[in-house]
């Protein structure tokens, strides 16, 4: 008898359905009656990760403690658990066929032929027991990518059908996630795309046995029952998932349809009242602000909503705690200038620079930070934007002009930031940066040290360029101070103004390790001083 059980979430009709919020939502109700709980997702492309990956196509990557690059549903889970992630919870097909085929080489399936199944679907099996093997979990909830009837995904849906066999059915449970379509001109909602979707889960041998049902309209009893009929599972199955206006309503939402007590029923584990005290004041006090501000949000991807999904959550997660709205305005670099910076940016209780890799838009992130250095409005700067405002202060202040990244400008006369030796000769793109989480020591009476209330911390990185120490003491002669610095390797992690409200620069990416019930201090921080900043009288 094992003692994790698994659930897996599949997706029907259409994608973007929202597989990961239904996961972390179920996962945050279990959680909160006391099961240890991790989720994983399962991904059918060939590569082996989304570091490679263009925001275009895949949105932010994130990235876990132990330096994964990975799909940004894992900052969901840990979002809503406050559990750290690894690598073991993002598998693509990338990664299987690799491992596969480097045992072929080796020579490990003994002169047999390597399929599909059994071997690929070994493969997977194993991935997803990796997480059960630990002991750690009494559930693992796998989320498998993609749509049902996709190539890319049918020998997961195949693992997913042997380990109902393997390990019971009390002990591995189907939830389908399929989409209740509304026809206006009918003024009905359509229940048969879902049948289709269900079936073809059918034909691969799987019979799903709880069915979540995104719908813009409450689908009522007559529906639930239609659906239960058709596809084969109980009407108590059948559950409701209704838009919300925030993702943070979701297991509330899931806890009035009752899947976590369907889920617990159906895999014999007993269910208890959740307990969602602190999930449920941090909603209050999102939903009744007392103040409303507006922060900048300068990057080259502004028009894609995924691409900074995690500097937008940690703003939810740092307004509701100071009590205030935060409107975010998207601001595109390539079009800042200094002839528009100025209407652009002065309305702005704060302007946040975004990450991002290459030259596309770096002169208008530097031309923004020369605007709120002057004139005093909150600034934070996250990886790529700390190191732009290096550059800003290295041309403006010490009067370097030319200085740059090597990153964009490889000749430059003064490199403030540079690669590391042990980058240089580095060749492949993938999963080379420098990555995951590294210790960091504040320097006393720094901003960063009262705001963390610590002399270390743990920060996640990705980012090949760094701070060219050969500058630190100019730079810090003129006043921007390196105030976090790398235990192991001495680089500079963190920068700030002594002059100014709030400027703070961070080679991390804070905005990964803040979650509902750990709003990250760096977030909090800003928006604080963003609140300031709207009472001057200015
Ligand atoms: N492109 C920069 C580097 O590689 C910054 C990366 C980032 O912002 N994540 O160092």
């Amino acid at each position: 008898m094992p003692s994790t059980k698994y659930i897996f979430v599949t997706g029907g009709v259409s994608s973007s359905l929202g597989k990961g919020i239904i996961a972390a939502s179920l996962a945050k109700l279990l959680q909160s009656q006391g099961y240890s709980v991790t989720i994983q997702k399962l991904d059918p492309y060939i590569n082996i990760d989304p570091g490679t990956l263009n925001p275009y196509e895949h949105g932010e990557c994130y990235v876990t403690d132990d330096g994964a690059e990975t799909d940004l549903d894992l900052g969901h889970y840990e979002r809503f658990l406050n559990v750290p992630t690894s690598q073991a919870n993002n598998v693509t097909t990338g990664k299987i066929y690799k491992s596969v085929i480097e045992k072929e080489r080796k020579g490990e399936f003994l002169g047999k032929t390597v399929q599909v199944i059994p071997h690929i679907t070994d493969e997977i099996k194993e991935r997803i027991q990796t997480l059960g093997n630990t002991g750690e979990y009494d559930l693992i909830i796998t989320e498998i990518g993609g749509t049902v009837g996709d190539i890319e995904s049918l020998p997961y849906i195949e693992a997913l059908r042997q380990m109902k066999w393997d390990l019971g059915q009390s002990n591995v449970l189907a939830i389908h996630l399929t989409l209740i379509p509304y026809l206006s001109a009918a003024k009905e909602l359509k229940t048969k795309p879902t049948q289709h979707s269900v079936k073809t889960l059918m034909e691969s041998g799987v019979q799903a046995d709880i069915l979540v049902c995104r719908t813009e309209h409450e689908i009522g009893n007559a529906i639930k029952e239609k659906l239960a009929r058709f596809c084969n599972v109980d009407k108590e199955s059948v559950i409701q998932s209704i838009d919300a206006s925030t993702i943070y309503d979701v297991p509330n939402l899931m806890l009035e349809e009752g899947l976590d007590k369907v889920v617990l029923k159906k895999l014999n584990l007993k269910s208890d009242k959740p307990n969602l005290d602190v999930w449920n004041s941090f909603l209050k006090r999102y939903r009744n602000p007392k103040n409303k501000i507006k922060i900048g949000l300068i990057g080259k991807y502004v028009e894609l909503q995924d691409s900074y999904k995690s500097i937008l959550e940690s703003f939810i997660h740092a307004g509701a705690t100071n009590e205030v709205e935060v409107e975010i305005i998207s601001i595109h670099s390539e079009y800042i200038n200094k002839e528009n910076v100025h209407s652009k940016l002065a309305y702005l209780n704060g302007v946040l620079v975004a990450p991002g890799f290459g030259e596309r838009g770096i002169e208008g992130k530097i031309q923004a930070i020369e605007y709120v250095r002057v004139n005093k409005i909150p600034f934070f700067g996250i990886c790529l934007g700390m190191q732009m405002a290096v550059i800003e202060f290295a041309r403006n202040i010490l009067n370097l002009k030319d200085a740059n990244s090597t990153e964009m400008v490889e000749e430059t006369s003064s490199p403030v930031i540079d690669l590391m030796q042990s980058q240089k000769n580095i060749v492949n793109k993938g999963g080379t940066m420098r990555l995951g989480s590294w210790e960091c020591e504040l320097k006393k009476e720094s901003n960063a040290r009262e705001i963390y209330n610590s002399n270390t911390i743990h920060e996640r990185h990705r980012h090949r360029y760094e701070f060219n120490s050969d500058y630190l003491d100019k730079i810090e002669s003129k006043g921007l101070i390196a105030s976090g610095i790398n235990s192991k390797t001495g680089l500079v992690e963190i920068i700030e103004l002594n002059n100014h409200p709030w400027f703070i620069g961070v080679q991390f990416h804070p905005e990964y390790k803040s979650t509902v019930y750990n709003p990250h201090p760096l977030f909090v921080s800003f928006v604080k001083a963003g609140l300031e900043h709207s009472k001057l009288d200015l």
